[in-house]
């Protein structure tokens, strides 16, 4: 095994070479690191939070004026042109968005009255932040999932030390750019490169811990946590169902499908994996979602052209390619699509349909993480809505019917945190406005969005003021 201060090699998904490496803090830098976060967080978290909103606001105006530099590096690390740029302008509206709401949110949490069991108790809440935040993110979205956790956080008052994933760690040293524009910031949030061993020996380090990543590494790191007894949030992965009832616009149904499974290459958790669709429309909806299908185009050679990019993990390919093998074996049809395809280094996929398909399936049960769409018949809205529950996982689902309530009405029986009504894959809609839980193995530990996003960084304290006279132990007698 590699001694920790080796440097780690990052691939190129588009051309398959190795041609970037990550250096990781040896455990005793790492622990001086947090060490000097935490001597920072006493002054963060005691400053007035308008104080904290104006360092952060000026946080958002460094990335914008690095846009272009966070942009090209995240564009390496995951082959994908148009949307890595637009992610520092998402992460900015991050930044203010939470700025503007935190003031209210956080005013509201702040609880005072009088105690309606001791009537002469007066009580007032405080909320503490949690001293040091660490954050440990996944590949698929680096720079997004690498702060959306640490922006409240900060806000909050807290330390945060970032642990990106070692697969696509580029944008660190643009964005640690912007860090060090704003000197105040630079103090309290840090990031650090490495892979799984740097994020064991974090958990070491820090007082709780936002993971984002697959169920597997989550139940590692939630023992971790558990064995400090310090709070775990949890995001983990996803098998997002789709129903599409008889009455549905089975365009739109077909619009939002597609985008939803293979917007990203599918490499997104809420990506839609399967679909549902009522017998009496099963064949039209398959014949328009091919048709659609069939128009994408792969993203290669240019990468600002086209619409599916490659893997960005190489080994994802293997897993996609492994889960519509053994779907095929089992009987299913490919309607379009197939396997994925090496082309000048890196590893690709066209939109991929697939029907005939079963639960004993693994592309209907695992996570596939590609641009697969596969669709199942099914003949009553009961059986619909047993079969979308028919998961491990409840990250997120949706429901596209003739009309909202129609949608709702099954939306409010399917066991996930964000169900879309009349689309697919909207979660990231409600990031500021509704709390969401993730059900069975999508998550553990409260919701990431909503208030609660920002209120779970904080200890929630009470301090209570007697205005009459103790109770006398004497005049209590035996208890
Ligand atoms: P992963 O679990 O392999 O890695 C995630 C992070 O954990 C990386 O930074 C990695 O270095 C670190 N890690 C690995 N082993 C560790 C250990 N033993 N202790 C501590 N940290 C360790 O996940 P991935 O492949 O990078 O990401 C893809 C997964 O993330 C998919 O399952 C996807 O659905 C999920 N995901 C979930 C959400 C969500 O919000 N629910 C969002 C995006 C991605």
């Amino acid at each position: 095994m590699a001694a920790a201060e080796d440097r780690l090699p990052v691939r190129n998904p588009r051309t398959g070479d190795n041609d970037y490496w990550i250096t990781p803090p040896s455990p005793k830098r790492l622990h001086e690191i947090c060490q000097e976060l935490r001597a920072a967080q006493v002054a963060w978290g005691a400053r007035p939070l308008a104080e904290r909103i104006a360092v952060m606001l000026r946080w958002a105006d460094a990335i914008e004026r690095h846009a272009q530099a966070i942009g090209d590096a995240e564009a390496i690390d995951t082959g994908r042109w148009k949307l890595s740029h637009q992610v520092p302008h998402m992460v900015v509206d991050g930044i203010r968005g939470w700025c503007k709401s935190a003031p209210a949110l956080i005013d509201r949490a702040l609880l005072s009255g009088t105690s309606t069991i001791y009537p002469n108790v007066s009580f007032q809440s405080q909320l503490k932040p949690i001293p040091l935040l660490g954050v440990i993110s996944p590949w698929n979205h680096p720079f997004l999932l690498a702060t959306l956790d640490a922006i409240p956080a900060l806000i909050a008052g807290c330390a945060v030390v970032v642990k990106p994933s070692e697969i696509a760690p580029r944008f660190v040293e643009p964005v640690q750019r912007t860090v060090d524009d704003v000197p105040e910031l630079a103090a309290v949030l840090r990031f650090i490169t490495g892979d799984g061993r740097t994020g064991q020996a974090l958990i070491e380090e820090v007082d709780a811990l936002c993971f984002t990543g697959s169920v597997g590494t989550g139940r590692k790191v939630a023992v971790a946590c558990a064995n400090r007894f310090i709070p775990a949030f949890l995001e983990m992965g996803g098998k997002d169902a789709a129903v599409v009832t008889a009455t549905a616009d089975l365009d739109r149904a077909a619009t939002a499908v597609l985008r939803s499974s293979v917007f990203a290459t599918g490499q997104i958790c809420f990506s839609t994996e399967r679909v549902y669709v009522h017998e009496s429309v099963h064949d039209a909806f398959v014949q328009k979602l091919v048709e659609k299908s069939n128009q994408l185009e792969l993203s290669y050679p240019d990468p600002r052209r086209g619409h599916i990019g490659p893997f960005t993990f190489v080994r994802q390919a293997a897993i996609v390619d492994a889960h519509i093998d053994d779907a095929l074996a089992q009987g299913a049809r490919l309607a379009c699509g197939g396997k994925s395809e090496q082309l000048g280094g890196g590893h690709y996929m066209r939109a991929t349909v697939l029907t005939e398909v079963t639960h004993a399936m693994k592309v209907m049960t695992e996570e596939t993480f590609g641009p697969v769409t596969p669709v199942m018949r099914y003949r009553t809205e009961e059986e619909a809505i047993a079969l979308a529950n028919d998961s491990d996982y409840g990250l997120s689902a949706a429901v596209i019917a003739g009309d909202v309530e129609e949608a709702r009405r099954i939306g409010e029986r399917l066991d996930a945190g964000a169900v879309a009504l009349q689309d697919a894959g909207i979660t990231i809609a409600i990031l500021r406005d509704a709390e969401k839980n993730s059900f069975n193995l999508s998550g553990m530990g409260g919701s990431r969005m909503g208030p609660n996003g920002l209120l779970r960084f904080y200890r929630k304290k009470a301090l209570m003021a007697n205005h009459a006279a103790p109770a006398d132990m004497l005049a209590l007698g035996e208890a």
